[in-house]
C-alpha cells in the first residue's frame, strides 16, 4: 500500500509540473495573442494582414496541443453509471477482436455470475482493460518460436466485489520488472510509453478498487482487478 502511495504521488507530481508549464506558456501565448490584434490594422495598411492571421491560427494550435497534453496526463474524475461486469468485458473484447486475430492469440471468456454490476467511469475501465490486453498480446508475440497464444479472461464475485481476472501465456515477467510495473515510465518495450499501468493504476484506485499481478518467467503473467460491486 505504501508503494502504491508514492506511484499516484509520482504520478500526481507529473500531472501538476504539466499544468503549471501549461500554465506559463498560456499566459504569454494569450499576451501574444492580443498584441498581435492590436497591430492588424498597421498589417492591413502594408497588405499584410495574412500574416496576422497566420500568428492567430498558430496560437489557437498551441494552447489547443497544451489542452490536449492536460488531458492525457491528468485523467478527469470518474463519471459513474451503473454496468453489467459482463456487458463491460464483452464489449472490450469485441473491440479487441481484430488485433487478437491478427496476432495469433485467442481470447476466451467466461463469467461466473450474469447479474455482476459494478458503478465505474465505463471509458476509463475499457481503457484500463484494453491496456492489459494490449501488454498480454505483447507478451505472447514476445515468446519465441511457434506458441499458440492464449487470453483468458472470466469474472466472477467475491464478497463486495467484482473480480476480473486476465491472464494470459505469455513470456512472463521478471522479479525486478514485476516490482517496478505500475511506476510511470517503466517500460521494457523498444517503443513502450510505460505509462498505460501507471494510469489504469490510478483508475481503479479512484474507483476504490484494486489490481494485484501475478507472474512466472516463461509461464505467463495474471492480472487481478477488484472493483466493488454494486
Ligand atoms: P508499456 O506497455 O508502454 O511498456 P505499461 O505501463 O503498460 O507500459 O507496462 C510496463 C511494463 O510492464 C511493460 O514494458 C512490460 O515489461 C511489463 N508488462 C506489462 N504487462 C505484461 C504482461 N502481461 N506480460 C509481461 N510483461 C508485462
Amino acid at each position: 500500500i505504501e508503494q502504491a502511495a508514492f506511484q499516484n504521488d509520482k504520478l500526481a507530481m507529473l500531472g501538476k509540473i504539466a499544468a503549471a508549464i501549461a500554465h506559463e506558456i498560456r499566459n504569454p501565448l494569450t499576451s501574444i495573442r492580443g498584441f498581435i490584434q492590436l497591430l492588424n490594422p498597421y498589417l492591413a495598411q502594408v497588405g499584410k494582414q495574412e500574416y496576422g492571421r497566420i500568428i492567430l491560427s498558430e496560437i489557437d494550435r498551441a494552447n489547443e496541443i497544451i489542452y490536449e497534453f492536460l488531458n492525457s496526463s491528468k485523467p478527469s474524475a470518474p463519471l459513474k453509471q451503473k454496468v453489467l461486469v459482463d456487458l463491460l468485458l464483452k464489449e472490450t473484447i469485441l473491440l479487441s477482436e481484430s488485433e487478437a486475430l491478427m496476432r495469433g492469440c485467442e481470447i476466451q471468456y467466461e463469467i461466473f455470475d450474469p447479474d455482476l454490476a459494478i458503478a465505474v467511469d465505463v471509458k476509463q475501465i475499457k481503457q484500463v482493460l484494453l491496456n492489459i490486453i494490449k501488454n498480454a498480446m505483447d507478451a505472447i508475440q514476445d515468446v519465441p518460436g511457434e506458441h499458440r497464444g492464449r487470453i483468458a479472461i472470466q469474472a466472477r464475485r467475491e464478497g463486495t466485489y467484482a473480480l476480473m481476472v486476465i491472464q494470459d501465456n505469455g513470456k512472463g515477467m521478471e522479479k525486478t520488472t514485476l516490482n517496478r510495473l505500475f511506476d510511470p515510465f517503466f517500460t521494457t518495450k523498444e517503443a513502450g510509453t510505460g505509462l498505460g499501468l501507471s494510469v489504469s493504476y490510478r483508475i481503479i484506485c479512484n474507483h476504490g478498487g484494486t489490481i494485484q499481478v501475478e507472474s512466472q518467467m516463461n509461464e505467463g503473467t495474471e492480472f487481478m482487478i477488484y472493483l466493488p460491486s454494486v
